[in-house]
């Protein structure tokens, strides 16, 4: 994409988990762009390496987990810095403040001893927006009424148990602007609310990035909302991103045989449909990866090589990029 201007880049990242069982290979050289003012998402199946790519940007990855190398260059007024080297204080500065996490279930996000005013307002104070608690859940009304919480003034005086579903995200979604952060990370948002109040989150997130002039990091397994919400897509597999171009782009031309079959297993309302389609085998255990491509033993094009090598990143069309033996000599597509 030649018009981007990096917010943050992430290059060659490696996740491991050390567990009992065995070391998990969560995350296997990722690399990619997000471009300032874009919503870009990370999709795929759970337990792909979404949420601990995201995770990794402000080094949140907690034991038994740990970054094992690569870069993550955040744009701070211009400036890259690599937020896997900074110091712990500096990174604080940044995280919650000018990078912010909305995380999927409200409930844990929320702590049920305070008031959602109290939190909102001790967010801004530990990035030094306010002086006081005080006048912090002042402001916290004005943030609550920006994120179409009803009745504000009331709300901000509740505490997250006597909050619907719903409510609890619009505060957590508050909570998380307080600072006005440049990049929003949402982590499957809406995954843990009703159908008809998903649609509502989402549309409140659609209106704050174009009234906040919001970057925004997309995480979900939802091609539905990929298709709503993203300008950008990256299709993560088994810990490594497969595909990525732009969300038209994707959906008109998928070249992965990962993410055609992902889209395949889309219901389309349209079409009369007997059966889902699904796509045979299941997600690799990451104690112990297929070799070469990970999605090997699960697709229907695999070649010798599949198994042996890993397949390069090829650029297919401007901004589309596939990881896929197919698009090579030995598959002469
Ligand atoms: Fe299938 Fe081979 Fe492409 Fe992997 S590299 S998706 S196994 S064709």
């Amino acid at each position: 994409m030649s018009s981007c201007d990096p917010i943050i880049e992430v290059k060659n990242l490696y996740v491991n988990f050390y567990t009992y069982a065995g070391v998990v290979k969560a995350i296997d050289g990722v690399s990619f762009r997000i471009c300032r003012g874009e919503t870009y998402c990370l999709v795929g199946e759970t337990g792909c390496g979404k949420s601990v790519t995201a995770k990794s940007l402000t080094r949140l990855i907690r034991s038994p987990g740990r970054i094992e190398k690569g870069s993550v260059i955040y744009y701070r007024d211009g400036k890259p810095v690599d937020l896997l080297k900074l110091g712990e204080e500096e990174l604080r500065g940044i995280r919650g403040a000018e990078i912010s996490y909305i995380f999927q279930d409200p409930s844990s996000s929320l702590d049920p001893l305070y008031t959602i005013g109290y939190q909102v307002a001790e967010t801004m104070k530990e990035h030094g927006r306010v002086a006081s608690i005080k006048e912090g859940i002042r402001r916290a009304v004005d943030i609550l009424r920006t994120v179409l919480m009803p009745d504000p003034e009331t709300r901000v005086k509740n505490y997250p148990h006597e909050l619907s579903g719903g409510m609890k995200q619009r505060g957590v979604i508050g909570i998380s602007l307080s600072n006005k952060p440049r990049l929003v990370i949402a982590d499957e948002p809406t995954t843990a609310l009703d159908a008809t109040v998903q649609d509502q989150i989402m549309d409140l997130l659609k209106k704050l990035k174009a009234e906040e002039d919001l970057t925004v990091l997309l995480i979900t397994h939802n091609m539905g909302l990929v298709a709503d919400m993203c300008d950008r897509v990256a299709v993560m597999y088994a810990g490594r991103i497969v595909e990525e171009a732009d969300v038209f782009e994707l959906f008109a031309n998928p070249k992965h045989p990962y993410t055609q079959a992902l889209l395949r297993a889309v219901p389309n309302p349209m079409k009369r449909m007997d059966k889902l389609e699904s796509i045979p085998g299941t997600v690799p255990n990451l104690i112990f990866p297929p070799s070469g491509c990970r999605f090997h033993p699960r697709c229907p094009f695999a070649m010798d090589i599949c198994s042996r090598e890993r397949p390069p990143d090829l650029e297919v069309a401007p901004g589309h990029r596939v990881a896929c033996w197919l698009y090579t000599e030995h598959g002469g597509r």
